[in-house]
């Protein structure tokens, strides 16, 4: 039960997300979500209730024909005119990363192991920088604001600029991402929580180019799976590589339970299981090639539903 109200993790990200950082993934961020819950004395129930209803879709939920499910983005790039100003090309190239790995378009998906190759998931996901800005006017989907904040990364910088989240995907870029590589929140939390409704993330964790590298450059796709209500492959737990994570659960059926994996065994195999989904998007093991069918269908649950108002952003009306 603790983990369902606190479903935090505190993962080491460097293995998987670049050979030369040691910065961790902070999902449900902690020191946010506990500060924002001490402030809120309504936010658990608020939660808690939204994960139910959530939970309940997702069970239910059939993939349809629908979509094309279209998502307008934008970047807010915080910046102290340092690297973290990141050039317009960077954002660019982290935009088509995201698109090629939601839309089984990565080059990469063909080198998964062939236990599971025949569930590399096309979720059918497009993410387009925004064209008209919240006024109406032309924009290329990037916002530049100058602000000290941006070496913090909390909570504060994101009430710098925000865009509404039931017409945009929010991500802001910053120097310094509050201890994290990137961090977001599942549905539930941001359901009652609007503030906070987007993904916050180090500049060198934003596409392959520039300050980007391709080993960093998958960092959006993971957190875009938290924020469309991914667990991570080992579930809910802060603590990959740990044998207790075999009686949990991803919520995913066709993930395997596993310890979960900091370095690239394609192989590799825990819990009792023949092998392993260690090339996950949302395992940790620098190799991550694939969603899997099942998270597809639950991250399309949480997507077509009004939990955070997920299902307004890609409605002909809001593009
Ligand atoms: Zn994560
Ligand atoms: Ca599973």
């Amino acid at each position: 039960m603790r983990s369902q109200l606190l479903p935090f993790c505190l993962l080491l990200v460097s293995p998987m997300y670049g050979q030369d950082s040691g910065l961790r993934c902070l999902n449900n961020h902690p020191v946010e979500l506990d500060r924002h819950l001490s402030e809120a004395p309504q936010a658990l129930d608020r939660a808690l209730t939204a994960k139910a209803a959530l939970d309940a879709r997702t069970a239910s939920f059939q993939r349809g024909g629908g979509g094309p499910y279209i998502i307008p983005v934008v970047f807010h790039i915080i910046h102290n005119n340092g690297p973290e100003n990141i050039s317009d090309a960077q954002v660019e190239d982290a935009v088509r990363i995201l698109n090629e790995d939601f839309n089984k378009l990565n080059p990469d998906w063909t080198q998964v192991a062939p236990a599971f190759i025949d569930i590399v998931a096309d979720v059918g996901i497009e993410f387009r920088l925004a064209q008209r800005d919240p006024e109406g006017n032309c924009t290329n989907g990037i916002t530049r604001t100058v602000s000290n904040l941006t070496e913090v990364g909390d909570f504060d910088m994101t009430q710098v600029i925000q865009w509404p989240r039931e017409r945009y995907m929010n991500i802001w870029v910053c120097r310094y991402a509050n201890g994290a590589a990137g961090y977001t929140y599942y549905p539930m939390w941001l359901d009652g929580w609007p503030e906070a409704d987007g993904i916050v993330v180090q500049y060198n964790y934003v596409g392959s180019i520039g300050a980007g590298s391709p080993f960093r450059s998958r960092v959006l796709s993971h957190e875009t799976g938290h924020w469309l209500n991914l667990m991570h492959c080992w579930g809910d737990s802060n603590e990959p590589g740990d044998d207790a994570n075999c009686a949990m659960d991803d919520g995913v059926d066709d993930t395997p339970n596993t310890r979960g994996w900091t370095s690239c065994l394609v192989t590799g195999a825990s819990c009792g299981n023949v092998q392993d989904n260690v090339q996950n998007y949302m395992e940790y093991a620098y190799c991550s090639r694939m969603f899997t069918t099942g998270q597809a269908d639950r991250m399309l649950a949480a997507l077509t539903s009004p939990i955070a108002q997920r299902e307004d952003l890609w409605q002909p009306g809001n593009l």
